[in-house]
């Protein structure tokens, strides 16, 4: 049995301005006997240290949202109220919840919960209208996601043969292409703004202690990260090739931009970064109209690996600048590309890769039943450090002040209790629909449900 991959959670806090759902406040009428230190588990509520005869402030940070204190409380001195800072954050698509999520995630790699259940709704946009059958909950993995039984997220990089084909004495003529293995679906993306040294070098550092690679442009690798180079994918223009042949020939996958004229051009591309490397190439293409024809024609033209880019919110990007565009989201942009290269019986030889708008652990596993291989994150590992995302009037992503005297070991830290706490997800999603391998999860959409196909099954006729 293989080893299994496991990733190592550390509580690590950071001083940090948080934002909180809902603010309690202690009344005037508070009698200080300390109930409420009883009943909250989460020790909201403590005495003052300099004077134990009376109650501290609450603690809004620890809080989650059970409100037994505020029922319990004898007096009705205790009290929640929305804060404004919440309201004000939550946008079309990054809403408050995901960054309270993210926040306690990157604290302490576990996966959250909250005192008073579910509460929100049960379809949203995007990935919100998916749900996956959790039938299989009992059995492949009945001694739980890190017992007996294994549960690989690994996944492949690199290009697929159709079939095999041997020659008259029955011996093997294909060469197999060259692949890379990642124990977890996930790459880090490129940075969506300029990172300090201290941060850029944990966000390395974190993608090798994990096992996985972030992408960085070429200009951006200095000389003292090369030593990451294993975890490093350096992205370039297909004219640069020659001006990083030093980084290019340690890499092990190498992201090249796309452009129209690049299909036509790929097998000579391929051969010159071949003359360098063993990197797989990777093709970075924005995923806008028609994206479906564009990723047909590379893997017609022997693309190993595509990585198609939506914007931040996981929408279709509007190359045109048209009035009225309508954006697709991302669960539909790769259902769409699947369905095609399945049509055309090429799926099996590409490795898909998705990203924009990746703001949720369970945004992984939904991705690839959909259709893609794997996925690349940005923004998630910056809200792990603190940063806050306004959409409204226009998007702004601010990182925290002073994040650059931050030790690297902390912010690495972070973002790897993030991923520990999304690997677990994607594990626990995994056991649950009866999938043991990441790889099988890949259009398996007979493990999903559609909110829009049900709803339109089920009241189509009546509302036509
Ligand atoms: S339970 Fe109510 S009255 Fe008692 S200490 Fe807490 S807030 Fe004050
Ligand atoms: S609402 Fe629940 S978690 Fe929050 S402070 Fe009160 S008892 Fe503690």
């Amino acid at each position: 049995m293989p080893k299994k991959y496991h990733i190592y959670p550390k509580v690590t806090p950071l001083e940090m301005e948080y934002l909180y759902k809902f603010k309690i406040t202690r009344g005037e009428n508070c009698i200080n006997c300390g109930k409420c230190t009883k009943v909250c588990i989460y020790e909201a509520h403590k005495r003052r240290k300099d004077d134990p005869r009376k109650m501290a402030d609450p603690n809004t940070v620890v809080c989650r949202n059970c409100f037994r204190c505020i029922q319990e409380c004898p007096r009705g001195a205790l009290e929640k109220s929305l804060h404004q800072d919440y309201v004000n954050i939550s946008g079309f698509y990054w809403k408050a919840d995901m960054f309270l999520t993210l926040w306690k995630q990157a604290e302490d790699g576990k996966v959250p919960v909250t005192g008073a259940g579910y509460r929100g709704p049960f379809t949203g946009a995007g990935f919100d209208s998916m749900w996956t059958d959790m039938s299989e909950i009992v059995r492949p993995t009945r001694d739980g996601i890190h017992g007996r039984e294994y549960i690989s997220t690994g996944v492949e990089l690199g290009r697929k043969h159709n079939h095999l084909a041997f020659d008259t004495e029955g011996r093997l003529l294909t060469q197999p292409h060259p692949t890379v293995d990642i124990p977890i679906p996930i790459l880090f993306d490129i940075p969506p703004v300029e990172l300090s040294p201290n941060v850029m070098l944990a966000l390395i550092k974190a993608a090798s202690e994990i096992s996985t690679c972030v992408i960085l442009p070429a200009a951006d690798i200095k000389p003292e990260l090369k030593t990451y180079i294993a975890n490093i994918i350096p992205f370039i223009t297909e004219s640069e090739i020659d001006k990083y042949a030093d980084i290019l020939k340690n890499a092990r996958l190498v992201a090249i931009d796309y452009t129209d004229a690049l299909p036509d051009k790929l097998a000579a591309i391929k051969e010159r970064i071949k003359n360098i490397s063993n990197a797989v190439t990777i093709i970075r293409v924005p995923a806008i109209s028609g994206i479906e024809g564009i990723v047909s024609k590379l893997v017609n033209s022997g693309a190993e690996a595509i990585h198609i880019v939506a914007d931040y919110r996981g929408q279709e990007i509007n190359k045109d600048k048209e009035a009225n565009f309508k954006p697709r989201l991302l669960k539909d942009i790769i259902r769409s590309i699947h369905l095609k290269l399945v049509e055309e019986r090429i799926r099996d030889e590409i490795t898909l890769i998705f990203s924009g708008g990746m703001a949720m652990a369970e945004h992984v596993p939904k991705s690839m039943l959909c259709g893609g291989d794997l996925t690349a994150i940005d923004i998630p590992l910056l809200i792990a450090l603190g940063a806050r995302l306004y959409e409204e009037p226009e998007k702004l992503l601010l990182l925290p002040d002073g994040l650059e005297k931050i030790p690297v070991d902390i912010i690495t830290q972070r973002m790897v209790n993030l991923m520990c706490a999304w690997h677990s997800q994607i594990l626990e999603m995994m056991g649950a629909m009866g999938i043991r391998e990441a790889r099988r999860l890949r259009g398996e959409t007979g493990r999903a449900i559609f909110f829009e196909e049900i709803d339109q099954e089920t009241f189509g006729k009546l509302f036509k």
